[in-house]
């Protein structure tokens, strides 16, 4: 029997790439990669249902983080080294391939489909550098590109394969209901990749420039909240909602937490705060003044912030006063430290 192992990200593309393969009688071993600036939406899970193919979903290991921070082959938009990424995914598919006894590994990679890691070239640094070479099919583009060693060997016959290419979906959705795909089965484009997205690129390209000696901590907190950096080593948190609050306190709370301090108002509304870096006087009025200027009061006194840290808790007093209409972050907060 053959036997193919497959990357699907429950994408329309690698779903193709599956059916591709399942039309030439071979079987399909799926596996999904996960990292964590990827979306926890069950996509994968629910495509491979829907192809009836057995899944398997691998998490990344610590030294994913290693490629975000420095990149061989650079980044696209965003904070997204996908080059780099797509040959550690590959890698470990290979191990995957060994131990499922599959013969080849077929991605739904279509030629010059994305600007960062479909072009010609990258495909090729892919499959070399993954150490996979001839055994990486891409069904979709391969009319396109050399023989892989499967169709050498006629484990897979060449001439039921594709020739696409580029950025147009057209022949792709035309392919889908070709192969009886209903409305519901074909998703609409999305990486689900966080680091594509240029916001969040920006969150992560200030932790790798600033802050030098980021933990594994950091960069899940970038998923949290907005953003403030106070100075190199200082950077406030503020949640965007109740549930980013709680999430904060939690995160506070972690052993491997590098944030020194949790702020919340105790005596109006408004956001939780996490310092990261030094819990310096300064920093505590910067993010305690951050809270007042998101939150729903800033009249009169008794405006209280409890500062949570290890060596113990203390409030906050604000006494509010004139906020210039340019300052987006202390809004002209006076602050007195009240323990
Ligand atoms: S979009 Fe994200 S998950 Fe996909 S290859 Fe690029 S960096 Fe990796």
């Amino acid at each position: 029997m053959t036997r193919c192992v497959a990357l699907l990200s429950g994408g329309l593309d690698s779903m193709l790439a599956i059916r591709i393969m399942q039309e030439q009688g071979i079987e399909v071993e799926a596996l999904n990669f996960k990292t964590m600036f990827t979306c926890c939406q069950d996509t994968s899970a629910q495509a491979a249902r829907a192809l009836g193919t057995n899944i398997t979903v691998i998490g990344q290991e610590d030294d994913y983080l290693d490629l975000v921070r420095s990149p061989q082959y650079g980044y696209g938009k965003g904070a997204n080294p996908c080059v780099d990424c797509r040959i550690y995914m590959f890698e470990r598919a290979y191990k995957f391939m060994e131990a499922v006894d599959a013969q080849f590994i077929i991605s739904g990679e279509v030629v010059g489909q994305r600007p960062m890691s479909q072009k010609r070239r990258d495909l090729n640094i892919i499959s070399t550098n993954s150490g996979l070479e001839d055994l990486l099919l891409r069904p979709l583009s391969a009319k396109l590109l050399e023989p892989t060693k499967p169709e050498r060997e006629g484990l897979v016959d060449r001439e039921k394969l594709y020739d696409f290419e580029g950025r147009s979906r057209k022949g792709l959705i035309q392919l889908a209901r070709d192969f009886g795909f209903t409305e519901e089965m074909i998703p609409t484009p999305s990486t689900g990749c966080a680091l594509t997205e240029p916001e969040f690129g920006n969150k992560v390209h200030d932790l790798i420039q600033i802050q030098v000696d980021d933990t594994r901590w950091d960069y899940e907190a970038l998923n949290v909240g907005r953003h403030f950096r106070f100075n190199e080593a200082t950077k406030v948190i503020l949640g965007r909602d109740q549930k980013e609050n709680t999430q904060l306190e939690y995160m506070h709370r972690m052993e491997d937490a590098t944030s020194t301090s949790f702020l919340e108002p105790i005596s109006f509304k408004g956001p939780s705060a996490l310092i990261t870096g030094p819990s310096t006087d300064d920093a505590l009025e910067y993010a305690a003044g951050l809270i007042y200027r998101y939150g729903r009061s800033l009249e009169g006194e008794g405006n209280i912030v409890q500062v949570v840290q290890d060596s113990g808790e203390f409030n906050l007093t604000a006494h509010p006063t004139e906020r210039s209409a340019n300052d987006k972050t202390i809004a002209g907060v006076n602050l007195r430290l009240a323990r």
